[in-house]
């Protein structure tokens, strides 16, 4: 490809404003135009060539993988009609799609059992695993807070257009946001004091409540009334949990149906126990209301809580003794110091950028097929999604873009335009060099040399060759993809060019 005919637009600087690095670097490169406001950015010719080598590995892990890859408009719904019709027995099945553009690879998929829906939904979350591994990145592997889809997420350096903040396990790879499942919490066993009560004046926060009886946050215990609303009808829930956990609206709602919930507002609490907003407390709740608690509330012992009467509270609250509920669910959010769900080291925050995520639906698909026995039996159907971006983002994020996805191979810097030797000798070489099967970029551009040698260690080739003054004697400089320079023959170029690409 010519240099001098492409749109490789390359800055010494990306606007100050680009808050990811990696779209510093690409901008930078020429790669793209990015828009900081929008979070978002239009693709130039060199990015789409690196969206196109990303999706190219993808494209051929899927067809290893068994993957029909396909160019459906709607891959869901495509992919339903066209099973309905070819399908008819199980030994069609499992049937897997996968198709997309520059931004977003989607897959859907028939199979005869939940077993091996289950083993291609995997199969294709390893793709993208698979492709982080190319690039030398770590996914991490996490579920969301219904357990019905599995995801794969890249640590991403903080700011990342594509991420949002969650927290992985570097012991056993787990990721997640402050929605996931947290492991089920050890009670900890202490022996119980009498119940009290205690004036605590102006203690209608924690904080507050903390430095009057001079306990910290884990001592205490929040009951916190939600409004929970689905189909029209509205129910106000006590939620516990412990004073230094925060109870998480998408867990809330999981647990209650799925339906929207939100705090009860000072009118909706005063009906339903009267005006104690600051003092509510477990003890003493009117039975029509259903009381929620979080699991790390089960089993506790001497915790400060509202008396359900203003300026009050109540002194060595007891599980069991005091208060209890069969409601026990896991609803508070993921936090810093919590063990990872899976192997119980601590989890650390990070940034996360979720490149696949994938799911399985039971076998009430309108996919039906005759099975093993002769009946007539619905297909398991899964999807997923692959996000391009994030993965180009991180791929490009590095020291250097991994030579298995740079736009091209190798570029050849004709140095000056007026040296017809180096001119015809660059030519020349760019032809050898696509004859061997690499990807050649040909700087023929009328540009100063100097500006061509700034691009050129901008645009993240794996080798530079330059054609300059010693061009009439079959000299080139040639740049190797580890940064160390040298002097060859053009042909020695050629041959020592082709084996560092493969
Ligand atoms: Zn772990």
């Amino acid at each position: 490809m010519r240099f001098s005919r492409t749109l490789i637009p390359t800055t010494r600087e990306a606007p100050k404003s680009i808050s990811d690095p990696a779209v510093a670097r690409l901008t930078r490169a020429g790669y793209l135009i990015p828009d900081q406001e929008k979070k978002a950015f239009s693709l130039l010719p060199m990015g789409v060539l690196l969206c196109e080598r990303v999706i190219s590995a993808a494209a051929g892990l899927a067809r290893e993988a068994g993957f029909h890859v396909v160019g459906f408009e709607d891959l869901a719904g495509d992919s339903l009609e066209i099973s309905q019709k070819l399908v008819k027995s199980y030994r069609q099945l499992p049937l897997s799609f996968f198709g997309g553009d520059l931004r977003r690879w989607n897959a859907s998929g028939f199979a005869a059992d939940r077993d091996s829906a289950v083993a291609v939904r995997d199969d294709f979350l390893g793709i993208a695993s698979e492709i982080a591994r190319m690039a030398g990145l770590t996914l991490f592997e996490g579920e969301t807070v219904d357990g019905a889809r599995k995801y794969v997420s890249l640590p991403c350096d903080k700011g990342s257009w594509h991420g949002r903040s969650g927290f992985v396990c570097s012991s056993c790879g787990w990721c997640g946001d402050d929605a996931s499942p947290v492991s089920a919490p050890r009670p900890f066993l202490k022996e119980e004091a009498p119940l009290g009560e205690v004036e605590t004046p102006g203690a209608d926060t924690i904080a507050e409540l903390c430095r009057q009886l001079g306990v910290g946050p884990s001592g205490t215990l929040k009951t916190m009334f939600y409004a929970a609303e689905s189909a029209g009808n509205k129910e106000i829930v006590a939620v516990l949990a412990r004073g230094d956990h925060q109870i998480n609206d998408r867990k809330l709602s999981h647990v209650l149906g799925g339906g929207v919930v939100r705090f009860a507002d000072p009118l909706e609490i005063r009906e339903a126990v009267g005006d104690l907003a600051g003092y509510l407390g477990p003890v003493g709740l009117p039975p029509a209301i259903r009381v929620f608690a979080d699991r790390h509330v089960e089993g506790c012992c001497n915790l400060a809580a509202g008396a359900n009467r203003p300026g009050f509270h109540l002194l060595n609250a007891c599980w069991g003794r005091d208060f209890k509920t069969d409601n026990v669910e896991d609803i508070v959010s993921l936090q810093e110091n919590f063990p990872c769900p899976l192997c119980g080291v601590e989890i650390k925050p990070s940034h996360l950028a979720r490149v696949s995520i994938a799911g399985v639906e039971p076998g009430s698909s309108n996919l039906s097929f005759q099975g093993d026995g002769g009946s007539t039996r619905a297909a398991f159907r899964w999807d997923g999604s692959l996000c391009i971006m994030p993965l180009v983002l991180a791929i490009a994020g590095g020291e250097r873009i991994p030579a298995k996805f740079t736009p091209f191979d190798v570029n050849v810097v004709i140095a000056s335009m007026q040296n017809d030797d180096a001119v015809a000798l660059g030519h020349s070489m760019a032809e050898k060099l696509e004859g061997k099967g690499l990807r050649v970029l040909i700087d023929d551009r009328d540009e100063r040399a100097g500006v061509k040698f700034s691009d050129a260690e901008l645009l993240c080739v794996p080798v530079t060759i330059v054609a300059g003054r010693e061009a009439a004697d079959g000299i080139v400089e040639v740049w190797q993809p580890d940064g160390s320079r040298g002097e060859l023959p053009a042909d020695a170029a050629v041959e020592q060019t082709a084996r560092w690409v493969r």
